[in-house]
């Protein structure tokens, strides 16, 4: 056991940081909605890709695209469960496996546009395939990336790029999925701090079987001050290390080609020179993996989105009922027009957020929370609308649609659910806003020497919450979709105020208003993409708004869709069914029944 925490020791101090945020220092555009701000700076001009992104990127997507036509049967990969060992081979060869690594240890180095753009048509394809990608370069490998020595970094990623060694992340446990700090895997440091003696079983790891590299969160218990303790600590250990074994593979509802496992831990006695970070670092780690990785699930959904209902629309300009193609019927082109529009704005939003990623020094953590919740749960509904408008052949297996509502049903859930995702974006929104009303509290209390905290209180609360902010840089043809999202920040800031001062500490326990709250802020986001994006393709096509008529219809058609879902959820702050919600659940839970008897039953 260790004496004292290790210092930060040069062996394990990170070469290049290229995504990490500094919360402290770095602004985030979300963070500012909470405080009645539109930081404007951020997301105009809407990213554009250089010239030679551009080129890449072609490239990337023609070499896969006529890999996929001959190599790759989502359909034959659901039904049987895994990839074939060519399909894989042939896919490595493509120098997929290094994209997003940096290019002096052998990857391709992409930015995170290309990156995202990429994992999109991969998802499209084949949402295992995407998930292979995934957990081996968006979390398997990327704490390497972010965090390794230099000396690290030579000895895995070369490997990693080429495909010869994939990597997978093990963080969830039996006992700990979302509140990861509860994890029991340990690592007892050796008496002479060569090495470390891992122990524990991490669950559901994707890429479980093909891995020959995992990162691997583990306790390493310290003393500080004198207490015994233990700290969230990162190790990168090879598959063949002794003590390594699997469990069975998963069988799932959907991405069965994804090849999920449990991975048991005994007695691997990993090298101290396997530590990615500090002890003690771990936790930080993990969570910058994710931050960064989530964006990959939301480019993928909302390419999934397009691809899903492009096969609908097929299937509904063939499919004729009442004497004419059901692509007619006006229920059936309201899905068609609201999945387009959410797709627009899906688009928007992670390319927006790949911009701050690219831009280097920014807090994106609440960005890339938003476009995974938002765009993995449009995914879903597409899935499912696609399903419905085939109808009866929705549901057989001859079509792609039942497979598509497995197979996106997964992206509500790992990487963060949806639901912790939330609670993440209201409690960092609220952090800052509750920060200000504390110093208020405290300068209340002794008003002449807390004159200054108060009077810079009043100068902020007269920024952000009595007057309305306006966005500058929008086109005016937007005008009217601008003051709408405008409106709603306000009235987030306003909303944001209200619940501090009514639930004080209290809000932590308080998750009706924490999702109001963020999903107000996740929708005026994504409001804020689609403007900055329309505003850019209006300006490319030199004012022409009849150019841009289909963009145009696309953004005001979520805009106003979303400025009503903000404009509901923040009223029902203060006007609400809560109690009764929660007198309903109570009885549910403490009965395990669900609703009063039905009049049949009595
Ligand atoms: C196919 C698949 C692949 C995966 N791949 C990986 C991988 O590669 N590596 C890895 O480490 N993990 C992986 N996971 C694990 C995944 O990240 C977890 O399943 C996820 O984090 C949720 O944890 P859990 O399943 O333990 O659910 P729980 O944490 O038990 O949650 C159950 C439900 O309770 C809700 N809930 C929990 N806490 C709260 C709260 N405080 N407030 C409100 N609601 C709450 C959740 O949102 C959820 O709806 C994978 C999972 C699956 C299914």
């Amino acid at each position: 056991m260790t004496d004292v925490m290790p210092p930060s020791d040069a062996a394990h101090a990170p070469d290049a940081r290229p995504h990490l945020a500094s919360p402290d220092e770095n602004p985030s555009f979300i963070k500012g909605l909470f405080l009645g701000e539109i930081r404007e700076s951020m997301v105009f001009p809407f990213p554009t890709i250089s010239p030679e992104d551009k080129e890449s990127l072609a490239a990337i997507l023609d070499a896969f695209r006529s890999f996929a036509k001959d190599n790759i049967d989502a359909g034959k990969h659901d039904h049987d469960g895994r990839f074939p060992d060519e399909m894989r081979e042939g896919f490595h060869a493509l120098g997929l496996m290094g994209l997003n690594i940096p290019e002096e240890y052998g990857g391709f180095g992409a930015s995170a546009k290309v990156f995202n753009r990429v994992f999109g048509e991969i998802g499209a394809t084949d949402p295992a395939l995407a998930v292979y990608f995934g957990a081996h370069q968006s979390i398997g490998c990327k704490g390497i990336v972010l965090f390794g020595t230099d000396e690290q970094k030579q000895r895995w990623l070369p490997r990693c790029a080429s495909g010869d060694l994939v990597a997978a992340f093990c963080l969830t446990e039996p006992g700990s999925g979302s509140d990861a700090q509860a994890m029991k895997c340990s690592a007892m440091p050796s008496t002479d701090g060569s090495e470390y003696v891992l122990n524990g079983t991490k669950i559901w790891i994707s890429n479980a079987g093909y891995a020959g590299l995992f990162t691997v969160f583990a306790k390493v218990p310290v003393t500080i001050d004198g207490q015994q303790k233990e700290r969230v600590t990162a190790f990168v250990v090879e598959r063949d290390s002794p003590g390594v074994s699997l469990g069975k593979l998963e069988q799932k509802m959907g991405i069965k080609a994804s090849d999920t496992r449990s991975v048991i831990f005994e007695n691997v006695r990993v090298p101290a020179a396997n530590r990615l970070g500090d002890v003690g670092q771990g936790f930080k780690i993990a969570l910058e993996i994710l931050n960064s990785g989530r964006l990959g699930l939301a480019a993928g959904s909302a390419r999934g989105v397009r691809q899903i209902m492009n096969e609908a629309i097929a299937f509904a300009k063939q499919r004729e009922q009442f004497g004419r193609p059901i692509a007619e019927f006006e229920m059936l082109r309201r899905k068609f027009a609201l999945a387009a529009a959410e797709c627009y704005a899906a688009d928007a939003a992670w390319m927006l957020t790949a911009g701050l990623v690219d831009r280097g020094g920014v807090d994106f953590s609440l960005e890339t929370a938003a476009c995974k919740v938002l765009a993995s749960e449009m995914a879903y509904r597409a899935s499912n609308e696609a399903l419905q408008i085939a109808g009866g052949m929705g549901y057989s297996k001859e079509f792609p649609f039942e497979q598509s509502v497995r197979d996106s049903r997964i992206m509500l859930i790992f990487e963060g659910t949806n639901e912790i995702l939330r609670a993440l974006v209201a409690l960092m929104g609220l952090q800052q806003p509750g920060e200000r009303l504390k110093a208020l509290g405290k300068a209340l209390q002794d008003p002449i020497n807390g004159f200054g905290a108060i009077s810079s209180y009043l100068k902020g609360r007269a920024k952000s919450t009595l007057n309305q902010p306006d966005f500058t840089q929008v086109h005016q043809a937007l005008d009217e979709e601008a003051q709408l999202v405008a409106s709603q920040v306000h009235a987030l800031a306003r909303g944001v105020e209200w619940a501090l001062r009514k639930h004080g500490k209290a809000i932590i326990e308080r998750q009706y208003v924490q999702e109001r709250l963020a999903n107000a802020a996740m929708d005026l986001f994504f409001c804020t993409a689609v403007l900055s994006r329309i505003t850019s393709e209006i300006e490319a096509a030199d004012g022409k708004l009849d150019v841009v008529s289909h963009e145009l219809d696309c953004a005001r058609v979520f805009v106003h869709m979303a400025y009503r879902r903000t404009r509901r959820s923040l009223r029902a702050l203060k006007n609400n069914q809560d109690e009764r919600l929660d007198a309903i659940a109570a009885h549910a839970v403490a009965m395990v029944d669900l609703a009063p008897a039905a009049p049949t039953d009595r």
